[in-house]
């Protein structure tokens, strides 16, 4: 099988509500799809999601990068993929989402070519996860009627946003759990919005809650004050934006009482890159959540692929499609049923992309930056 063509389609999707965040709040999908055309009559699908807050990526400079680098990969075979990798790892280095677009159509032809599904040749670790839900920033009135809608559709595990005074969280919190009940599982996500002093305050109110982790508590960029709350937190602590690419991740080694890390294929690179992370992570005894940003159903279903492949993811956190107004996936992808999210059994992601979805929601302004 040969790659004989490359088409780059720049989309901004609609959600059908904002979703409050402690750095912004988004109110669309700016996503670019990729789609790789082979001379066996196949084709391979990948969706690039850059979040300048995120990834370090512009948008324009991923729909740029990508149309450069997409035709370079005419006349390579999809199969050999260790053959293409530098060309993905030196051009795209500073550009993961358009890194993890290639990435993921390769991953798709290689399943297509070989008849296998994507979450079968990473290694079919299960069928099926616990889906996550997460509700942004908001009121507590709001949060616990979501809360309780969520439930009622299936939801077992809800992330709540958190971004507020401990005091005011904690209230939240606790009138989250008492909505719910004891046997939902809930996760806080601070988007590193705390020090260490509130970030320790906070952990202590959750615990009583029975919150199950705590992601990113800190800012990124200062590993002393995420070890120092790892080590402290009553509360299991997880690490999202302070883990990006394979290299950042050698950073985070040896952190005491880390006990997790959020790998999200838009920040990392693609599935090849969140594989080798999954299983390095493995190696230092460091569990994983498989994240997403707000995408579309094919970036989320090349995120259940790796979740459902490899035995060291724990958790995934793949409702970023849930809340958009169109769906480019018109057969086969990602399906969330009774809380669980599972796979149908078609070669590569399985997805049947609809251009026609995709040129009516056509990014016309395809530069700057927000979502
Ligand atoms: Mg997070």
């Amino acid at each position: 099988m040969k790659i004989t063509g490359a088409a780059l389609f720049p989309v901004r999707i609609p959600r059908l509500t904002p979703l409050a965040l402690a750095y912004a709040t988004r109110t669309a999908c700016r996503a670019v799809y990729v789609r790789l055309d082979t001379d066996a009559g196949v084709a391979g699908w990948g969706e690039a999601v850059p979040v300048r807050e995120v990834t370090g990526e512009r948008y324009g400079d991923v729909v740029h990068a990508l149309s450069r680098i997409a035709p370079a990969l005419v006349g390579a075979d999809p199969l050999d993929t260790e053959v293409h990798r530098p060309l993905l790892d030196r051009d795209l280095a500073t550009l993961p989402s358009a890194r993890c677009a290639l990435d993921t159509a390769l991953q798709d032809l290689k399943g297509r070519a070989l008849g296998l599904p994507a979450a079968r040749l990473l290694g079919g670790a299960r069928p099926t996860i616990p889906a996550c839900v997460t509700l942004g920033l908001g009121t507590l009135e709001e949060t616990v009627a979501t809360a309780r809608a969520r439930v009622t559709e299936g939801f077992t595990t809800i992330k709540l946003k958190v971004a507020a005074e401990p005091a005011v969280e904690s209230a939240r919190i606790q009138a989250v759990r008492a909505a719910v009940g004891p046997a939902v599982e809930l996760l806080l996500d601070a988007n590193q919005a705390y020090d260490v002093p509130r970030a320790l305050a906070l952990a202590d109110a959750a615990a009583r809650s029975g919150v199950a982790l705590f992601e990113q508590p800190v800012p990124a960029d200062d590993l002393g004050a995420l070890g120092e709350v790892a080590r402290r937190s009553p509360v299991p602590v997880c690490a999202d934006e302070a883990v990006t690419t394979p290299l950042s991740l050698l950073r985070l080694f040896g952190m005491p009482g880390l006990r997790m890390m959020n790998v999200k294929l838009q920040k990392c690179g693609g599935p090849s890159a969140a594989a080798w992370m999954i299983r390095t992570a493995e190696a230092a005894g460091v569990s994983v959540m498989v994240g997403c940003m707000i995408e579309t159903r094919l970036g989320i279903t090349a995120g259940l692929a790796v979740a459902l492949g490899l035995a060291n993811v724990a958790r995934v956190d793949l409702d970023g499609a849930m809340d958009l107004t169109a769906d480019p996936v018109f057969r086969g992808g990602a399906v969330m049923r009774d809380g669980r999210q599972s796979l149908p059994d078609r070669p590569g992601l399985g997805c049947d992309v609809d251009e026609a979805v995709l040129a009516a929601h056509r990014d016309d302004d395809p530069v700057g930056d927000p979502a």
